[in-house]
């Protein structure tokens, strides 16, 4: 089936800074009314200008998409040199009071385009888009008791999902960050445990979900950040816990050592069949 995934501008309304390694980034647009779904965990890709433009140059407006491609032919065939940085992000909220969508932009150490780009962005600035598209949706795996472990990078996310969950419902957050001025509060009707691991303690988030509480049936696991750890996470959680692999969603967001422009490695590539098989 070939859909159709949305190129749009968007423009920087404001930029705050939400803890010292996160900015939280409002945007507006005249597309996001009619691209913003009512769904948690909305992927897309933010696209940033090469050095010297101030406006990213995209792929043409209706790229069609048959599962993933055709917009990125049009992409890749954008000469090199002026061809937009692209990056994954999550929606972190979309008001459609005032229209605007907020991104929270983790500000890694000496980061890449997408880092680079945020630190500096100011007012009126713009960026390219590309989706959101429910194509892309990974419906939560369904529970009774739903753990998410991640890294910063995976905290819009959780917020979002965390967000959607009913009154009654049972969650446990184990989240790695830089240090505990990094914290954030989540707001959900859910009962909620939270486990902070701060990198600065040495602490492990392998380590803190090795020791958190899950019931022995009912349970599911919602799992992003670094892609070596979270596929560490998803062996020890079907492998040791007993989990069933269909409980447990997945995503590598980043890889170390390597930018989104880095071709798959064979680990990636052996990946993305698994999931893509649902196994
Ligand atoms: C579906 C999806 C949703 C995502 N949502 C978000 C989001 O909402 N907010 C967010 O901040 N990120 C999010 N990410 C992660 C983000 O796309 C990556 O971190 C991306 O690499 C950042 O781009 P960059 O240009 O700053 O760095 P790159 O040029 O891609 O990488 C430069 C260097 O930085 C390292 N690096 C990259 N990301 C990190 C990191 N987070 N921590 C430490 N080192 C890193 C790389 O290993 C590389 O060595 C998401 C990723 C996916 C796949």
């Amino acid at each position: 089936m070939v859909r159709t995934l949305a190129v749009s501008y968007v423009r920087v309304a404001d930029v705050e800074r939400i803890t010292p390694r996160m900015l939280r980034i409002t945007f507006s647009g005249d597309a996001l009314a009619s691209l913003m779904e009512d769904r948690p965990d909305q992927q897309m890709k933010l696209c940033f200008p090469r050095p010297g433009q101030r406006v990213p140059r995209l792929p043409g407006p209706d790229a069609e998409d048959a599962y993933g491609m055709r917009w990125y032919e049009a992409y890749l065939a954008i000469p090199e040199p002026e061809r937009p940085f692209m990056r994954s992000f999550t929606v972190r909220s979309y008001d459609p009071g005032s229209g605007l969508m907020a991104v929270d932009f983790v500000l890694h150490g000496e980061g890449g385009p997408a880092t680079r780009w945020a630190r500096a962005a100011g007012p009126g600035d713009v960026a390219g888009m590309v989706g959101p598209s429910s194509a892309y949706a990974r419906p939560l795996p369904g529970a009774g008791h739903l753990l998410l472990a991640g890294d910063a990078s995976a905290l819009p996310a959780m917020g979002t999902i965390l967000a959607s969950l009913p009154a009654g419902a049972r969650a446990t957050v184990c989240a790695e960050v830089a240090d505990a001025a990094e914290e954030q509060r989540f707001d959900t009707a859910a009962e909620l445990t939270v486990r902070w691991v701060h990198r600065d303690a040495g602490a492990s988030l392998l380590d803190a979900v090795r020791s958190a509480a899950l019931p022995g049936e009912g349970a599911a696991a919602w799992l992003a950040g670094e892609a070596g750890t979270v596929r560490a996470l998803r062996r020890h959680l079907v492998e040791e816990r007993g989990l069933p692999r269909s409980a447990v969603e997945f995503s590598g967001y980043w890889r170390r050592a390597l930018t989104q422009d880095d071709a798959p490695t064979e680990e990636d590539l052996a990946w993305a069949r698994e999931r893509t098989a649902g196994a």
